[in-house]
């Protein structure tokens, strides 16, 4: 079966290796970058992948249950499995934090309500073959002491040992490189027009039209203009620093969180002296639709509360900065993963809003197994 994937992000790149282990399908992929996501962009990054910071947020969602848990878990599972053959085949070197995810819990109204839902999760986690503890304020300092527990009155922290952090755009290059080895073709600087329908679909490309038997529409935001999906951008800004001297446990250097700010350290090494801090999240406001911009304020907002959590950063340098645009369907769930009418040819796998790096996977084999109800 012919397989066209029209993108490639993480999403593309992931089903596009996912799928190159089986020979029923022949496999190429479209994108109208002019080559992989490139690692360590500047600037606005023209895909979500490249903006990235590749958190894996699984056991640590405040979830008991569900489908979007089960995607999230499988991710982790996947990548553990995964991304060791992918540094293998490839000879890349991937950056894979396993040193789980620290997140800070802050007093408010209703800490006592949320602390009796920490203590449920940490009850369930184990049937689903994970863990997580509680810290309070005095081993929060004696295992990561660049925290300042006194900030904004936290109350403890919630440590996910299994939850993980990776390189996107590195895992994304081996991914591509894996699949190329595995014989997906790949066709960069090529961008989609449109679909055509009929018995065996097509896509309209700058270079003329591409048929096959099944188009996978995994192309990001830009999956939109390919369909009727209503996908609205939501901006995140990040920053890179390096800092004069360690901070924290040389050896142990879990990603640390709070209030939905990430101190992402850039590599394992014990002398890493680099971190990664992001990221905000900004909503098209109606005066600014089609025109969404970085803004500075809440770029501020963000570097306040990372160095209210972390004191240390205050003396750090800026690496580099930059933004990028995650897809949000707008009035559902993400993601979407669905053919895009009971008859047709055409499958849908995008939106993934804020967790693309970490439910790719689940995406992949999802859309793996709608493919092989395909006569
Ligand atoms: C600042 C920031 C931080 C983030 N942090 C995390 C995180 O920690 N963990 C996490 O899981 N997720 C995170 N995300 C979200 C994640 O980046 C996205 O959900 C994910 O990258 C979406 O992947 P994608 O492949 O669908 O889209 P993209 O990465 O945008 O890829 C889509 C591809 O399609 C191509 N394309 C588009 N239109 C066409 C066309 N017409 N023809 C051909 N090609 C086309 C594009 O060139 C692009 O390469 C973050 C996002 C941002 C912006």
């Amino acid at each position: 079966m012919r397989v066209l994937i029209v993108g490639c992000g993480i999403v593309g790149a992931t089903i596009a290796y996912e799928l190159s282990g089986d020979d029923r399908f022949d496999i190429t992929v479209v994108d109208r970058q002019p080559g992989p996501v490139e690692a360590d962009g500047a600037g606005v990054c023209p895909t979500s992948t490249g903006a990235a910071l590749g958190l894996l947020m699984a056991a640590i969602a405040k979830k008991e249950k569900g489908r979007n848990l089960k995607m999230r878990l499988a991710g982790v599972d996947w990548y553990d499995r995964v991304i060791p053959e992918l540094i293998e085949t490839t000879g890349l070197e991937i950056p894979y934090n396993r040193q789980g995810i620290l997140m800070l819990q802050y007093q408010s109204d209703r800490f006592e309500d949320d602390r009796r839902q920490w203590e449920a999760l940490m009850k369930i986690r184990p049937s689903q073959s994970r863990r997580l503890e509680i810290w309070y304020p005095n081993q929060i300092r004696s295992v990561c002491p660049q925290i300042d527990v006194t900030h904004d009155r936290a109350w403890g922290a919630v440590y996910s040992p299994d939850d993980r952090q990776v390189h996107p755009a590195i895992l994304t290059q081996a991914l591509i490189n894996a699949a190329q080895q595995r014989g997906v073709k790949f066709e960069f600087g090529r961008e989609a027009l449109g679909v055509t329908l009929g018995k065996n679909p097509g896509v309209k490309t700058t270079t003329g039209t591409i048929k096959s038997d099944v188009v996978v529409i995994s192309a990001g935001l830009g999956s939109a203009k390919m369909s009727t999906l209503d996908l609205r951008p939501v901006l995140g800004q990040a920053i890179q620093v390096t800092m004069a001297e360690p901070i924290g446990t040389p050896g142990f250097q879990p990603i640390i969180t709070g209030h939905d700010v990430h101190l992402i350290p850039v590599n394992q090494n014990p002398e890493n002296l680099d971190y990664y801090v992001g990221a905000t999240v900004e909503f098209e406001a109606e005066p600014t639709i089609g025109a969404l911009k970085p803004d500075p304020t809440a770029f501020d907002t963000l570097w306040t509360q990372a160095c209210g959590m972390i004191p240390a950063l205050e003396s750090a340098t800026q690496v580099r900065r930059w933004s990028g645009l995650r897809p949000r369907p707008n009035g559902r769930p993400a993601p979407i993963i669905e053919w895009t009418d009971e008859n047709s040819k055409i499958l849908l796998a995008t939106g993934h809003y804020r967790n693309g790096v970490l439910l790719a996977p689940a995406t992949a084999m999802e859309v793996r197994s709608m493919l092989e109800g395909v006569s």
